[in-house]
Formats: C-alpha cells, structure tokens, sequence
C-alpha cells in the first residue's frame, strides 16, 4: 500500500504526524511522508485509519483518497 500527502488540500492539523510519527512528518504547516516511508508495509491498517480520520481527506492510498 503506497501511501501519500496531497498538500494542496492539507488542512495542517498535524494529526497524522501526532498519530504515526514513524510515517508522517510535520513542517512548515503541513503533513507529509517521511523519506523512505511511502509503503506503508505492516503499518497498513493505522494508515488508513488516519487517511480516513484526516479532516481534510489530504492522504492518498495508492494515489487515491480513502472516500474514493
Ligand atoms: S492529518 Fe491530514 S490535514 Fe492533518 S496534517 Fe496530516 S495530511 Fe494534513
């Protein structure tokens, strides 16, 4: 599962960086995904449970938005 921020619609809450610091990072008023992290791999299930709880629906799995 690849996962990825949209930061043309992150809403800058910092959730998915607070919840899952191993995967998301924070800067500069947005989310995004560390270096290195874009296959989520064991981490799938909290992954996508922060994509659907992300206010503004920014992260993608496998270039798609949860909701899709
Ligand atoms: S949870 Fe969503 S809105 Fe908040 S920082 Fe992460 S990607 Fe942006």
């Amino acid at each position: 599962m690849k996962v990825s921020v949209d930061a043309d619609v992150c809403y800058g809450s910092g959730e998915c960086a607070f919840r899952a610091p191993a995967v998301f990072g924070f800067e500069d008023g947005y989310g995004f995904v560390l270096p290195g992290r874009e296959e989520s791999g064991d981490d799938d299930e909290l992954i996508r449970d922060i994509a659907e709880r992300c206010p503004s629906q920014a992260i993608r799995i496998d270039g798609r938005r949860v909701t899709d």
